[in-house]
């Protein structure tokens, strides 16, 4: 009797540890980086250009509208999408506008070149973001040596901590070198 109290002690805290805990991604955050940069590497899992690309766009698109997020905005993405390391961009559009693939408020199209759109659904004010040529220059940078043939996730350490600092250089570009905004509404 004695011995079974003390197994349930033991193991019961055990499991409820293990259960409720969120995917712990390799990120450390460095002294320069903004706070909103952990949200994105614990949804998408690592830190890459492309995911931060598109939470750079998503938040400039969000506020471009005045929107708050999650439930007053519809994003469309424009761009070539179709798998990881361009798909990453996705989770970023969603993290920074929370216009996600579950409330079907993210919508991907397949384009040759990449544009955000953003629409607040409570004015039906809309912006079309695009990158510009500095950033595309980023993106396009690790394409051709990195992960070409594995195609995604962890690689190996130099390769991941290039990404990283691409990243990171992204991360910390001022707006206008990130993106172009143009506004329109419905019927324009
Ligand atoms: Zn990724």
């Amino acid at each position: 009797m004695i011995r079974l109290t003390t197994i349930l002690i033991l193991a019961f805290p055990m499991l409820s540890t293990a259960d409720d805990r969120l995917p712990q991604p390799d990120y450390h955050r460095q002294p320069g980086d903004p706070e909103w940069l952990a949200s994105v590497v614990q949804f998408h899992g690592h830190l890459g250009p492309a995911v931060v690309a598109g939470a750079r766009i998503g938040m400039i698109g969000l506020h471009a509208v005045e929107a708050k997020g999650y439930f007053d905005v519809e994003v469309t993405c424009e761009g070539p999408m179709a798998k990881p390391p361009q798909a990453c961009f996705l989770d970023g559009v969603q993290v920074a506008t929370g216009a996600t693939m579950g409330k079907r408020s993210l919508h991907w199209v397949q384009a040759d070149q990449i544009l955000v759109r953003v629409k607040n659904t409570r004015t039906g004010r809309i912006v079309d973001v695009r990158p510009t040529p500095a950033l595309m220059e980023l993106l396009a940078a690790f394409k051709p040596q990195v992960k070409a043939e594995a195609g995604h996730g962890p690689g190996s350490k130099a390769d991941d901590e290039h990404l990283a600092a691409v990243a990171r250089k992204i991360a910390a570009m001022p707006d206008k070198d990130v993106a172009s905004v143009r506004w329109w509404r419905e019927g324009e």
